[in-house]
């Protein structure tokens, strides 16, 4: 199986720094997505650091999840020396060739992976998010979710943590397929069904890379903005013109990386999951959430254990300056520690001194609900001052007619 790569990113409308990043590898036939998180322009490094760590460990021959683990492992280290970096954080989506006919995805946060098959767009990735989890719960529909203000605020991420629970899709492909890889900068931007036109429409995957941002440009482009795009074809592009224009268009985010032994574009697939056939007329991907967590081993067993009081108590602090949900209380009860629920895309320094005030009290909560409620309006703050600063520190546009599809 072969592909041919076409990747854009672009900064937005709105924010400063770009930290997303992407990888395009045609030796390994690599291709991943991260959104970078973190104050000074540690989501920069973040993003970076995965997708170099990616790159070294799949071309040792390592699994696509196993390469993503190594890649969590490069966040953390590389937060661990500098204090500037600490509490950084990144997204990762990345796709491998898998079984014969297949592609395996390896996921983690609120990039998304879809595939274009028959004209038919289908998301393959589940969002890590806030509002994903509240869907799940039945607390918002789909449509609500999409406009949700707080619908950029993620639950699993690289450097958080050195156990990272990696969701794995295995999928298989034909021939006319198309991949997108893209950063939730495209996806709280631009409905899905402007996604699916452009995909058909678009002949070439770095036209269509280039049409989907500025979709997303012209929505308002509210975050940074990325988009890899995949067709999955027989044989390489034969046109010399065709094969330049491709490989122009798929630079990958590093550039400096040292030359690796070439792979088969067929590379062993990672020995995980089994393949399976389609089922059904409209495929399915079949999800495979891979990993014992350490983590939930240890929830679970302190919900068997603890009394009702730690199983119904959640509380807020800062961990390595980002906001954080525990579940427990400060400092353990009856020997259990807190365990952590959920870190949230915002830093100590985005807040007002007033703000930081129930982090640094460690305030706690009835449920689960209602501290998600809480951690949501600081959310929502915060981003409707960093919009408002984006904003004013912006020339108005000739004409005045800015969009957005954000709900205020
Ligand atoms: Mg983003």
């Amino acid at each position: 199986m072969r592909f041919v790569a076409g990747a854009a990113t672009d900064v937005g409308r709105v924010r400063d720094d770009n930290e997303d990043a992407y990888l395009v590898d045609k030796r390994l036939s690599l291709f991943a997505v991260a959104d970078g998180m973190g104050g000074h322009r540690a989501g920069e490094v973040a993003s970076a650091a995965a997708l170099e760590a990616l790159r070294a460990s799949i071309a040792s021959g390592d699994s696509i999840a196993d390469a993503i683990r190594n890649a969590n492992a490069a966040v953390l280290e590389k937060a661990s020396d500098d204090s500037e970096l600490m509490g950084m954080g990144t997204t990762l989506t990345a796709v491998v060739p898998g079984s014969e006919h297949g592609v395996v995805i390896g996921h983690v946060g609120d990039s998304r992976a879809y595939i274009v098959h028959d004209g038919e767009l289908e998301q393959l990735t589940d969002d890590h998010s806030l509002v994903e989890e509240l869907v799940r719960e039945g607390r918002l529909t789909h449509e609500q979710a999409e406009v949700h203000p707080q619908r950029s605020i993620i639950t699993r991420a690289l450097g958080i943590d050195a156990a990272l629970e990696v969701d794995l899709v295995e999928l298989p492909v034909q021939t006319g397929d198309r991949i997108l890889l893209c950063s939730d900068g495209l996806t709280i931007m631009v409905r899905p069904a402007e996604i699916a036109s452009i995909l058909r429409r678009e002949a070439h995957p770095a036209q269509a890379a280039e049409r989907l941002i500025d979709a997303a440009n012209k929505a308002g482009g509210d975050d940074n903005v990325t988009a890899v795009v995949l067709d999955v074809v027989d044989v390489e592009p034969t046109s010399e013109a065709e094969g330049a224009v491709a490989a122009e268009a798929a630079t990958a985010v590093l550039d400096e990386a040292p030359d690796i032994d070439e792979h088969p574009s067929t590379a062993p697939a990672p020995s995980e999951p089994e393949p399976r056939a389609p089922a059904g007329r409209r495929r399915r991907a079949l999800k495979m959430a891979l990993i014992a967590l350490p983590v939930l081993v240890i929830l679970v067993i302190a919900f068997v254990a603890v009394g009702w009081y730690a199983r119904r108590t959640y509380f807020v602090t800062f961990r390595d300056d980002q906001v954080t949900l525990f579940k427990g209380v400060p400092g353990g009860l009856l020997g259990w520690d807190p365990t952590l629920e959920l870190t949230i895309d915002l830093t100590r320094d985005q807040l007002t001194p007033a703000e930081r005030t129930p982090f640094e009290d460690e305030r706690r909560f009835g449920s689960r609900s209602e501290a998600v409620t809480f951690l949501g309006e600081v959310a929502d703050e915060v981003e409707a001052r960093e919009r408002e600063k984006g904003r004013n520190q912006r020339e108005p546009r000739e004409g005045g007619a800015t969009t957005t599809t954000v709900a205020s």
